[in-house]
């Protein structure tokens, strides 16, 4: 799917949109969910235009990807949900519900999760 540049992670990125930021680097910006589903509920972005997994997966470089996964770990132990534990998710395409088309990754803990959900 072609990226769609006002997306709503993309105004973020590009600052015409605030967010409360947690972390950031070269290839990834981390903030709060709008819509927190639990006490921590932090949204990691990459960077780069990718619509969802599919196309992160493929296209994104190996920097990017690792520069990625160090920052969610990174985050989640900052958050104080790595002792206690925390939930990865990330919704790609129709059938997932992906709300909005810019990839990302919930890391969502603070209270027990209980079991997945489909
Ligand atoms: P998805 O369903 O696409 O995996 O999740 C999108 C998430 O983005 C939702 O949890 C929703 O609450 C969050 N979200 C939507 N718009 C905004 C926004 O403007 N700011 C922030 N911080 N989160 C948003």
């Amino acid at each position: 799917m072609a990226y769609d540049p006002d997306n709503i992670f993309a105004r973020i990125l590009r600052g015409e949109i605030p967010c409360r930021k947690v972390y950031e680097d070269r290839h990834v910006l981390a903030f709060h969910d709008i819509r927190p589903q639990a006490p921590t509920h932090v949204l990691v972005i990459p960077k780069g235009p990718y619509t969802s997994f599919a196309d992160f997966s493929e296209q994104a470089t190996p920097e990017e990807i690792l520069d990625f996964i160090r920052a969610a770990g990174l985050i989640a132990r900052q958050a104080g949900v790595e002792d206690s534990g925390y939930r990865l998710i990330a919704n790609h395409g129709p059938d997932s519900h992906q709300e909005v088309p810019h990839f990302h990754l919930h890391i969502l803990g603070g209270r027990p999760l209980g079991p997945m959900l489909v």
